[in-house]
């Protein structure tokens, strides 16, 4: 067998586990090692640097440029002792994944002579201008005014990768303009934690700030590397565009949670011996539903430092799967037929005084609070979830979402039946007494009998996209291959806007004379009724749901660019412009990006689709019906010519299958060309994505029923792309 194909499978079943170098330490001995952490700090920075770094990134003073210097200097003698020679700053564009830009520590000293020195001041630490114009901007920087600036982002620690310090920083325009995630998700986070340290001051002075935590579950596929490199797919799109399911798939359940193969039990330990050192501190790993579908999800953390890991972890991730002869696939649906990948979000608020928002709580107030946090939530949810869906969607995203096996493409939140009855009671009271906090007797509706432990509730609703799940909320229509920051900066500034409402609209009826417990006792009410068409605890995937969810004026748009109009409606942008995390000007540029993206990504697509069945397909099935002919021809040469028409019966039928087949592929591919050379004509960039969703996509479907037809009846050797039993089996 000369075929590529086999050779890649023959080899890919030699394949050994590899060895994994970690370490015989205890993980805390190593932990964190690459990180200019607080444990480093004290090593490398003089104590009052320290006191006035700590001030930056809690308390939010401005950072003095002295304070740079003396910290770039440290920093800079920490790398240099662990192996670093370069330093870049580390950014996060539109783009997906992270940025780089590596300069060498070396400079010329001012001394005569000019000798070369290892040099790092605080301005490099605190800024650069990166050439920026190969990044997308959505119009804000034309490329004649190219600059873009990346500032430190003091909360994230620096790192070491390789010979490169690594600084996290944001990214904006010479005008000032977010070109990233983290600028906004900085100022969302900045935005939640004023407004519900305001709501929580209704139950305790004592709280100074408040925390956005995300604890995120990372879904991935593993592919053999010699099988990914025979699939052009694979390589040029992260999914597969053809191939037939695979007789066995995941409908044996076997796969979740089974014994984990050898080869990626060696994976997983690699990458979870790199993820230590870095501080990120992973905690669960196993196999997802699907074959050769993984899972890996750390303790959570505060938002802003989980997202930067989650990042960090996807390129280690990359990297560490080519040592063990593996491909990651972090593409949201890279197999049809089979779960995608997603990237559930637990999110929560918490006090800096250690209490959890979202946990119900051991004392009256505690609960009060919980459910204050819970329905405003509910309502942010409720008002926004066209935008939501929006934060989340993308051309590979909509793969997954709706296709009825991950979370449907209409967002609703899952309660539970605990907290729904809690609500439905205090719904349903009419008197502030329902929430009168008396230590005693606790709260007459029972708010206070809240179960402390949710965590087991059984009822865990997996086909919800939003669902509470006893201390957190789990959003989990976010993609594999995401940014976390798009779903979190939008959930925390719906949210902190929300809030902001909540404490004025309380006030009001307290300065109109109400009592503090009948103010929220009456708003909180009204919250629950107006939130109500949110709630949903029943099964997300069936029709039913689609007809009830649209009664309910909730959000059902399936087409990608037209979701993204979420983001320019005059309510969304009032929304975000009121918590000061975009502006106008910003939420259309960004639009102009992701329809650019989707564009292009589409695009790829159906040029990397036509080369394949050209390339591929037809002569493969072509030759297989050459044999075929071949074949009836000879029959007729050895028998009679009745007895030669029924002995090549089967053989005709074949040919002329696959001559039809061949037929109906060629024009519609010569159609999807045409669509695409109608769409590309057109200049705006909405306009041309939803040519592109609603003219070109249809295609590939079709295309592909004829093509896989094509794989079960073509001889299996001569087949060259690599077929689904192999690339999610073999391991
Ligand atoms: P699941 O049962 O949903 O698969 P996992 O254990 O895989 O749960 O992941 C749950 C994630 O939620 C972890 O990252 C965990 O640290 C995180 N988590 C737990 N409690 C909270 C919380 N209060 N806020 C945010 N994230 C949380
Ligand atoms: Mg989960």
């Amino acid at each position: 067998m000369s075929n590529l194909r086999f050779k890649a499978v023959e080899a890919a079943f030699q394949k050994k586990a590899a060895a994994v170098s970690a370490p015989a330490a205890l993980t805390s001995d190593y932990y964190g090692t690459y990180v200019f952490n607080k444990a480093q700090w004290a090593k490398y920075l003089p104590k009052d640097t320290v006191k006035a770094l700590t001030g930056v990134i809690e308390k939010g003073e401005t950072l003095k440029r002295e304070l740079a210097d003396s910290v770039a200097s440290g920093m800079k003698t920490w790398a240099i002792e662990n192996g670093a020679t370069h330093y870049t700053h580390w950014f996060q564009p539109l783009t997906e994944g992270t940025a780089e830009k590596h300069d060498s520590f070396i400079e010329y000293s001012s001394a005569p002579g000019s000798p070369i020195i290892e040099e790092f001041s605080g301005k490099l630490l605190a800024q650069a201008e990166p050439d920026a114009s190969s990044f997308p901007s959505g119009g804000i920087r034309n490329t004649f005014e190219a600059r873009g600036y990346t500032a430190w982002d003091p909360s994230s620690p620096a790192f070491i990768v390789g010979d490169t310090l690594c600084i996290p920083t944001v990214f904006i325009s010479y005008t000032g303009e977010a070109l990233d995630y983290k600028t906004p998700l900085l100022k969302s986070l900045n935005a939640v934690d004023k407004a519900a340290t305001e709501v929580c001051h209704y139950f305790d002075s004592n709280v100074k700030k408040v925390f956005s935590y995300l604890g995120w579950e990372q879904e991935y596929f593993l592919v053999d590397d010699g099988l990914y490199a025979v699939r052009p797919d694979l390589v040029l799109t992260g999914r597969t565009l053809l191939g037939h399911e695979s007789a066995k798939n995941q409908q044996l359940e076997d796969h979740y949670f089974g014994s984990v193969p050898t080869r990626v039990q060696a994976y997983m330990k690699d990458i979870e011996f790199e993820g230590y050192k870095y501080g990120i501190p992973l905690k669960t790993r196993h196999n997802e539903v699907a074959p050769n579908q993984f899972e890996l999800a750390p303790i959570f953390g505060e938002t802003n430092l989980a997202v930067d890991q989650n990042l960090l972890i996807m390129s280690i991730m990359k990297k560490v799967a080519r040592r063990h002869g593996f491909r990651l696939l972090l593409h949201e649906k890279p197999f049809a037929g089979i779960n995608g990948s997603g990237k559930h979000n637990n999110w929560s608020l918490g006090t800096d005084t250690g209490v959890g928002l979202l946990t119900p709580g051991k004392t009256p107030e505690e609960n009060l609070q919980f459910i204050t946090f819970v329905v405003n939530i509910l309502l942010a949810v409720y008002k926004n979830n066209a935008l939501l869906k929006a934060s989340i969607m993308t051309a590979q995203n909509a793969h997954r979402l709706g296709a009825n096996e991950a979370p449907p493409a209409i967002i609703s939140v899952f309660l539970g039946s605990q907290i729904s009855a809690v609500l439905d009671k205090l719904e349903a009271s009419t008197s502030e007494q329902a929430i009168v906090m008396d230590p005693k007797k606790g709260m007459s509706l029972g708010i206070a009998k809240i179960p402390e432990v949710l965590l087991d509730n059984t009822d865990r609703n997996r086909t919800s996209p939003f669902a509470f799940t006893g201390n957190r909320f789990e959003f989990r229509a976010v993609g594999s291959s995401a940014n976390c920051a798009s779903a979190m900066l939008t959930l925390n500034s719906i949210v902190a806007a929300q809030l902001v409402e909540f404490k004025k609209t309380v006030d009001a009826k307290i300065a109109a004379g109400a009592s503090q417990e009948k103010a929220l006792f009456e708003v909180i009410k009204q919250y629950i009724k107006e939130s109500k068409a949110i709630r949903f605890d029943g099964n997300g995937y069936c029709d039913e749901w689609k007809t009830e969810a649209a009664n309910r004026a909730l959000d059902c748009e399936t087409s990608v660019p037209v979701i993204y109009d979420a983001y320019t409606t005059s309510e969304t942008i009032k929304l975000f412009e009121s918590i000061g995390v975009f502006s106008e000007r910003e939420l259309h540029a960004r639009n102009e990006v992701k329809w650019e993206t989707y564009t292009k990504k589409i695009q790829i697509e159906a040029r990397v689709l036509g080369d394949l069945i050209l390339n591929h397909i037809i002569p493969v099935a072509t030759k297989y019906q050459s044999a075929l002919l071949d074949n009836v021809y000879k029959i007729y040469q050895v028998y009679d010519k009745e007895k030669a028409a029924k002995l090549s019966a089967h053989d005709t039928a074949t040919i002329e299958e696959i001559s039809e087949r061949i037929a109906t592929i060629k024009t519609k591919v010569e159609e999807l060309v045409e669509a695409r050379k109608v769409a590309n004509k057109i200049d705006d960039e909405r306009a041309k994505a939803i040519a592109y969703h609603d003219k070109v996509i249809p295609y590939f479907d079709i295309v592909r029923y004829e093509v896989d037809k094509l794989e079960l009846i073509v001889d299996d050797e001569l087949w060259t792309l690599p077929k689904y039993r192999e690339l999610l089996f073999i391991r």
